[in-house]
Order: C-alpha cells, then structure tokens, then sequence
C-alpha cells in the first residue's frame, strides 16, 4: 500500500547522535508509524519525547523490541554483546537488526551468534558524523551526500538488505557493499588512524608546559584547532573502536612518534582506561580553542 510507512514499528537500542538523526530522518519522510528509543538515562529518554523523536520510551530491551519491523543498535560497541543477549528473546520473527557500529567484523561477532534463525541482521557503517553526542546534537541531514557501508553476511537475506538499503537512500546517503574485514582496514586508515593521529597531538600538546600550551591554544589556527575538533569526539566511542579494530589499527600505526608509540602500547595491551583517560582530556581543550574564540 502507497502510504504504508517502510517499517511499522521501530526500536532504536541507543539514541545519541547517529540513533537521533535517524529517527528524524524517519520522522521527515514517514518512514516509521510508531518510534520506540530505548536508553540508560532518564535525561536521555525524556529529550526524546521532547525533541519529538520517538513515541514511546523504555530502558527495558525486552520492552522496547517487542514487536518492532526494525531494531537499530546504535550504542557504543562494547555494549552490543549484551543487548544482542538481552533482546534475542523478545524479537518478532521476520524482524530486521541492524547496527551503525564504526567497526564491523567485532560487532558482527558480538551480535550475529546471539540472534535467532528467524530474524535478519543487515550490518551497517553510516559514514558521517560530528565531535557531539546525545539525541540532542542529531539532525535529519547528517547523512546527505555521504557514504553508508552495508557488510552483510553471505546468508543475509535479500529483501531485508533491500529495505535497510532503502531507509538510507531516503536519507541521502550512498551505498557501499564490502566484506566486513575490508570495511575495517578501509577505516583504519580514512578514520581511525587520523582520530589516533588527533588525539596523540592534541593530549601532547596537554602535557607541555602550562605558558607552552597557552600559547598553543593562542595561535591554535595555524592547524592545531583542527585536530582539537576530531580529539573531542566521544571518549566511550573511539575507546571501543581501538579495542575492537586492533589488528588493522596497529598495522597503519609504525611509523609514528613517542606518543603515539604509547597510545600504540595501550591499545595492544588492551588498556582501555588509559585510552577513555587520554581521550576525555583530549576533550576539554576543545572547550580551551572555544574559549580563545580560536573555533
Ligand atoms: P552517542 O551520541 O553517545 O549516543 C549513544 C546512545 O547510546 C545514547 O542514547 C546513550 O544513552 C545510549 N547508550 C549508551 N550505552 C547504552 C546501553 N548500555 N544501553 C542502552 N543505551 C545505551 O553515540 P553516537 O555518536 O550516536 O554513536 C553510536 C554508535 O554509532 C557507535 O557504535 C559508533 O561507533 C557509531 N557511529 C558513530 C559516528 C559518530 O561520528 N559519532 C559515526 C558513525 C557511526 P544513555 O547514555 O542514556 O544510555
């Protein structure tokens, strides 16, 4: 039927700056009849309502994927081993999973041996973003012109790929179709080599002396503000795509200088702390540029 929207009904497991974007981009061409955002914190339930994003909010998985034609998995990586086990259970069969995960093959790891034979999972990678988080920081419009990477598995079935690829087209985006494994070394190199790349200058720059890293933020035009944007992406975020695309990272990573060799240690190890630690300092001289009005 003409006016029957894509998806009748649709789960979005995390609702920040890519689950948000979505929802609207759903909520501008009709493409839901009924939103369901599921999230940990009562601020982050309570935007949505208010931004108008979603219909219903749960923290509850089971509650939020009951009956849903689309569930998207839109948290931070390293929670998708648990929601895949919380929400097995609860789905609808014939639903369609899919994920927006900046790495692919872990993700896949984590969700696909969970679900049941009945339902399918479409992976997918939107590639588009900014440095801000949460449902509030979303627009209909993140996704226009830019690419979207499908990794589907070899069984994946045919007409569930089609309507997640449709979803994306609505939105703008164009599509790409690689094997898991690729998308990750592709990445490593276009995105997360350059975020390392980000971080290393910018937490070197935080550890020179205090009138040394005034000045670098005083004259932060000549380059270093550029980086300051890409260090204060999401700490939890980059955390998890270090520690889930290791070897790929660790292959572009050889030639670089102290730090780097440092953060290098880090991920190799497995330190996640020192990495969140890194990162979340990394963030707050962002704030330092905004406020020498060098943004
Ligand atoms: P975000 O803005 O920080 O949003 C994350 C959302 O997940 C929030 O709604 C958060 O709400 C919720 N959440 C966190 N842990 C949860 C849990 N255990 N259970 C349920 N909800 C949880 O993050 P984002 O930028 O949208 O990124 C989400 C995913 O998109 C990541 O996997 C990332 O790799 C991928 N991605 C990001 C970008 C980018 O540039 N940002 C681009 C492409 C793909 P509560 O804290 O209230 O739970």
């Amino acid at each position: 039927v003409a006016d029957q929207p894509l998806f009748a009904r649709v789960a979005f497991i995390g609702i920040g700056l890519i689950g948000s974007s979505m929802a609207r981009v759903m909520r501008r061409d009709h493409l839901a009849g009924h939103i369901v955002a599921c999230a940990r914190r009562p601020e982050t339930r309570e935007a949505c309502l208010k931004l108008g994003i979603a219909d219903q909010v749960t923290a509850d998985y089971a509650e939020a994927v009951r009956d849903a034609d689309l569930v998207v998995i839109a948290t931070p990586i390293s929670t998708n081993e648990t929601i895949a086990k919380a929400i097995a259970a609860h789905l609808k069969p014939g639903a369609i999973i899919t994920d927006v995960g900046s790495v692919k093959q872990a993700v896949i790891d984590a969700i696909a041996p969970h679900l049941p034979s009945n339902v399918h999972f479409v992976p997918a990678h939107p590639l588009a973003g900014t440095e801000h988080s949460g449902p509030e920081s979303g627009f209909a419009e993140l996704f226009q012109g830019r690419w979207c990477i499908l990794t589907p598995l070899p069984n994946t079935d045919a007409t569930a790929i089609e309507k997640v690829s449709t979803f994306w087209r609505k939105a703008g985006s164009k599509l790409q179709t690689m094997q898991a494994g690729h998308h990750d070394k592709v990445l490593a190199i276009t995105s997360h080599l350059p975020h390392l790349i980000a971080y290393t200058i910018v937490g070197t720059a935080d550890d020179l002396a205090e009138d040394l890293k005034q000045e670098v933020i005083q004259y932060s035009a000549s380059g270093f503000r550029d980086f300051t944007r890409i260090a204060a992406s999401d700490p939890v975020m980059w955390r998890d795509i270090f520690l889930n695309n290791r070897e790929a990272t660790l292959d572009v990573l050889q030639r670089f200088t102290e730090d780097l060799t440092a953060l290098q240690r880090a991920i190799r190890r497995g330190d996640g702390d020192a990495l969140e630690k890194l990162f979340a300092r990394t963030r707050a001289i962002r704030r330092s540029v905004i406020d020498a009005k060098q943004a």
